[in-house]
């Protein structure tokens, strides 16, 4: 593997957000990899050092059309995380302590409280309020609410527009993990 994956990575990513453009076939993205520097080209098999990186499943966004050994690489523009939520869960027991966590929220970070919720709400199982941040703030919060979520179960995920995966592969749990309702994000 190169030792630049990442920025291969992130230059599939800006050139295609740059360009406004959903997707890029393969042949097409090892060239601006190529003209920026990032992955030489094979001049007798144009895109060949790109495809070794998709079949080794190292380009984020890559997508076969159709979806098999055999169809057209491309790689599709990913959504950006425009912000975060975090979801602090408690129960009739845990109350107390939901809200001393709640207050210090307030006075450290620099977020937006949502209301409590006492009743399942959502793809949500338990009572909970939700937090949210830009991702500016993610760095400080999240360490923080490692060492003082006071044994609360907390779950912390991205917001791309995406919903169910935002909630699933893309979500970060803290404590106990809870079986979140994905139905109905679809
Ligand atoms: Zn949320």
């Amino acid at each position: 593997m190169p030792d630049n994956l990442r920025a291969i990575n992130e230059h599939l990513q800006s050139r295609l957000r740059q360009d406004n453009r959903e997707t890029v076939p393969a042949v097409e993205a090892a060239q601006w990899l190529a003209d920026a520097g990032l992955l030489p080209n094979s001049r007798s098999r144009p895109g060949l050092p790109l495809r070794r990186l998709l079949r080794a499943n190292r380009i984020f966004g890559q997508e076969q059309v159709p979806p098999r050994s055999g169809g057209r690489w491309l790689v599709r523009r990913l959504p950006p995380v425009t912000g975060y939520h975090a979801h602090i869960y408690y129960d009739e027991t845990s109350r107390a302590d939901a809200a001393v966590v709640r207050e210090e929220i307030a006075a450290y970070f620099s977020v937006r409280l949502g209301r409590w919720r006492d009743q399942p709400v959502g793809p949500h199982p338990q009572a909970m309020y939700q937090v949210a941040f830009a991702p500016e703030e993610f760095a400080k919060i999240v360490p923080w609410l490692m060492v003082h979520r006071r044994g609360l179960t907390v779950l912390i995920h991205p917001e791309t527009g995406e919903a169910v995966g935002d909630h699933d592969e893309r979500a970060l749990w803290m404590g106990r993990k809870l079986r979140l309702r994905l139905r109905v994000l679809r």
